[in-house]
């Protein structure tokens, strides 16, 4: 088939990957830089804990989760909605379905099988794929990179995305050093901050041998005037969980240090109460409390939490567990952030993601100033816009070169 153009994607996460395949589809040269060894390493990862890939809400409420950016993503977004995301997946063999609370993941939970058949796709459709490739700056129409070997080359493009990640996990590739690149071709960008993070917690000797990866379900938190439910998990560093990250930019903001836990959000303290009185005199707490439909790992938080041991009596046991006060010692930082808010602002960008002051250069992923909590929305914002960028540059391409 005839190429278009030189057509290059720096950075080979869902973003970039999209990016190549709609340049791909287009007709157009696709080859793909990435400075890991291998590519995609952030969607494997979020593969390991169940790769929620979007959500199957409607779209009006969908849109709303992205709160400020709503209008600028709303274009990429129903041009490739959630359903076209589970339809490209099912495309490579790869079914969805749809979990509690309306997540959707892909039946094999993992993002491996996902991205092997995917990069098969691509390779077959003419993309090519360069690793151990760090993007490090602009020479006129091509881009720098540095190489493994430490050597520099640069790489002419007519058109190229870049898809270079936020800042948060930076030893999976993204470590948002793009920024500075970025701000001297003329791209505004909005500075980089942890976003979606787990709290952090001082857990005491021997709880973690019992308790680390154990999920706290369906409670509700609350801290610095914030609240969110859903479900929790413990882990060696603190918590994490939809919940907790729903909370963490208030409990910076505020320097809140306790987290205060319903563990039984759908029974009102006297419901409570009159099952926990139920529980024979000779039970001990523990099994009360087990009784009363805590789990093992939830016992165990509300006997770290605030105010002494549990007590006996029920209404007073009932309160404990329904406004459990547990220390917490701050908020984890960009390295074990889910994603970062910040990036470059729309304002530096045309309707189809190019970057003004640079025409032919497109922006894709989360390098965007955009932000949304987890539940599939990260991703697939990542995927729309990467479509949406690779779209754009195969009609730039065609404009430079009408057929
Ligand atoms: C542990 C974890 C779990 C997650 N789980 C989910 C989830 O279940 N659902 C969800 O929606 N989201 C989840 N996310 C968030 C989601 O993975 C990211 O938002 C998404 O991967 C961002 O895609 P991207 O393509 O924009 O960037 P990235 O996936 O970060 O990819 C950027 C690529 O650019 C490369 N790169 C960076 N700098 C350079 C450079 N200078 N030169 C060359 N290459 C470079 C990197 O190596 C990388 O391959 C999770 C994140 C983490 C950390």
């Amino acid at each position: 088939m005839q190429r278009i153009g030189r057509t290059i994607v720096v950075g080979g996460g869902p973003a970039g990957l999209m990016a190549a395949q709609a340049l791909v589809d287009a007709g157009a040269d696709a080859t793909v830089f990435d400075a890991m060894p291998s590519l995609a390493r952030k969607l494997t990862m979020a593969g390991v804990s169940g790769l929620n890939i979007t959500h199957a809400e409607d779209f009006a409420r969908f849109l709303s989760r992205y709160g400020a950016a709503a209008p600028l993503l709303v274009a990429a977004l129903h041009a490739f909605p959630p359903q076209a995301l589970r339809d490209f997946c099912a495309g490579l063999g790869q079914e969805t379905f749809v979990g509690s609370s309306g997540r959707v993941f892909p039946r094999a939970m993992k993002a491996a099988p996902l991205l092997r058949a995917w990069l098969a796709r691509l390779a077959a459709g003419g993309a090519r794929a360069r690793t151990r490739m760090r993007f490090v700056g602009f020479e006129g129409a091509a881009c720098v990179f540095r190489r493994a070997d430490g050597a520099r080359e640069t790489v002419a493009f007519d058109a190229c995305v870049l898809a270079l990640g936020g800042a948060s996990w930076p030893r999976l590739g993204a470590d948002g050093a793009w920024v500075e690149t970025l701000r001297a071709a003329g791209a505004d960008v909005a500075p980089l901050e942890p976003a979606n993070c787990g709290l952090l917690a001082d857990w005491p000797q021997g709880f973690l041998e019992r308790h680390e990866g154990a999920p706290i379900k369906n409670i509700v938190v609350t801290a610095a005037g914030a609240t969110a439910r859903g479900d929790m998990t413990i882990t060696r560093r603190g918590l994490e969980g939809g919940p907790v990250y729903a909370l963490a930019s208030a409990v910076r903001a505020a320097g809140a240090e306790e987290l205060v836990v319903d563990f039984k959000p759908d029974l009102d303290i006297d419901a409570l109460a009159a099952r926990l009185a139920k529980t024979r005199a000779k039970d001990s707490r523990a099994n009360a409390l087990r009784k009363a439909g805590l789990a093992p790992a939830a016992i165990a938080l509300l006997r770290l939490s605030r105010g002494g041991p549990a007590p006996r009596e029920a209404t007073a046991l009932a309160m404990r567990i329904k406004c459990a006060r547990l220390p917490i010692a701050g908020v984890a930082g960009l390295d074990r952030a889910i994603s970062t808010s910040g990036g470059v602002t729309f304002e530096s960008l045309d309707e189809h993601f190019m970057l003004r002051a640079r025409p032919g250069v497109f922006v894709a992923g989360e390098m965007l100033d955009w932000d949304a909590p987890t539940g599939g929305y990260l991703l697939q914002a990542c995927f729309a816009t990467g479509r949406a960028a690779g779209v754009g540059a195969a009609r730039y391409l065609e404009s430079l070169n009408p057929r």
